[in-house]
């Protein structure tokens, strides 16, 4: 296990430790967001057929020719067979297949009928006009989207439209919340003497709401290393990415350590040089991954941006992370050197300014704050102007 580490080993770390899950097959109704785990093929050509893309008249073009002779109809989900001969046009609709012999549409709008008959009134028009080719969006046999491609909105119409009905994707983590402490109290409840009321499990709820991720168990428990033990045990059962808060310091009733141990968690590091946060602890069993997030609520807020949202991303094979800019510093700021500090402040679309109450246990400051501006680790002096790393927070 490494100790002590710099920020950027953390992350590397964390990169190291996660396999991709497993992937699995989803109706395509439920693979919006999620990343494909295999090439996908066409089974036909799309359009099936040479398709009219307006509604109008289709006939075999003859340069020169301003009159055909009107024969039948085709709308859209018309199967009718037909077969137009020379001279003659067939009344056409937009997405309606255009009959063998005809090559290309009349808009309607450009077109006068007089008994019986056609009148073209388009100088421009050219033979194949209107007219979608079979296989011109895609061809039977074509590779549609690629393994490791995201399932945005069009790329789900696109598969539809080809008759898809499932996709093997890489899931969502399961995801277990597990908050200690023996002054937990659940918020609705009378708050008695040396209690507080557990805000973290709410607060990792909502960030991984805030994703699009269920949590499969919210569990709480005291500061009992043979309580926490069992407690973990279970939620490595249910999920793929557990986390935990509090009790991950060395103090006399810190137990997520000896609950890591007992239940054959491997350590991967504890503790990085930052603030807030500093205490953060990683583990995996086989391909689950346990984090020990600090008990404070501000240290649990950032160090899930900074670290568990790239997590999740990596299990999910989709490269999520918040938004990073670079911008210029409103006031002077100081430091000491030693810990890269990420602290709560607002963007304003053009400068950076640091919020008051930057404390590990304070929330108001945060639930004002739109970015965590980011200060390295070696650094002291920062003065107005400057330009700071900023990351943005999902709202
Ligand atoms: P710990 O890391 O267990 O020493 O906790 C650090 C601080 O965070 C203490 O003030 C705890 O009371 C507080 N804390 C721990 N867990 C929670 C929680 N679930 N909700 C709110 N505060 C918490
Ligand atoms: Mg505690």
């Amino acid at each position: 296990m490494e100790t002590m580490i710099h920020v950027q080993r953390a992350k590397e770390l964390i990169a190291q430790s996660i396999k991709p899950l497993e992937p699995v097959s989803v109706p395509l109704t439920d693979a919006t967001g999620l990343v494909l785990a295999e090439d996908v093929f066409s089974q036909y050509d799309i359009p099936a057929y040479p398709q009219s893309s307006m509604d109008g008249y289709a006939f075999a073009f003859e340069e020169g020719k301003l009159t055909y002779v009107l024969d039948g109809e085709m709308a859209a989900g018309s199967n009718h067979q037909l077969a137009l001969k020379p001279g003659f046009a067939v009344r056409i609709f937009t997405g309606a297949a255009v009959p063998p012999g005809a090559d290309t549409v009349l808009m309607q709008e450009k077109s006068t009928i007089q008994e019986g008959q056609l009148q073209v009134n388009d100088q421009h028009l050219k033979k194949g006009d209107n007219l979608r080719q079979a296989g011109s969006e895609i061809q039977k046999g074509a590779k549609a989207l690629s393994k490791g491609h995201l399932l945005n909105a069009a790329s789900i119409g696109f598969l539809a439209g080809m008759g898809i009905s499932s996709v093997k994707v890489y899931p969502k983590p399961r995801v277990a919340i597990l908050v200690t402490g023996n002054e937990l109290q659940l918020p609705g409840k009378p708050l008695e003497y040396g209690q507080v009321y557990d805000s973290n499990s709410l607060t990792l709820k909502a960030c991984l709401s805030q994703l699009h991720i269920n949590v499969v168990d919210i569990f709480s428990c005291g500061d009992d290393l043979f309580q926490l033990k069992s407690t973990l045990e279970k939620a490595l059962k249910r999920a793929d990415l557990i986390l935990m808060t509090g009790g991950v310091s060395v103090g006399d009733y810190d137990f997520t350590i000896g609950a890591f141990e007992s239940c054959g968690v491997r350590k991967v590091f504890h503790k990085v040089r930052q603030k807030p946060g500093k205490p953060l602890l990683l583990g995996t069993r086989d391909e689950k991954l346990v984090f020990g997030l600090p008990g404070n609520p501000a240290s649990v807020l950032t160090c899930f941006y900074e670290y568990v949202i790239p997590a999740i991303g990596r299990m999910m094979q989709f490269p999520i992370a918040i938004a990073c800019m670079q911008v210029p510093l409103e006031h002077d700021h100081q430091k000491s050197a030693g810990l890269t500090h990420f602290l709560k402040a607002w963007y304003n679309g053009q400068t950076v300014s640091l919020q008051k109450g930057q404390e590990s246990y304070k929330l108001s400051s945060y639930a004002a704050a739109n970015c965590l501006a980011v200060f390295p680790e070696a650094e002291t002096t920062f003065s107005k102007g400057q330009l700071v790393d900023i990351h943005l927070l999902p709202q």
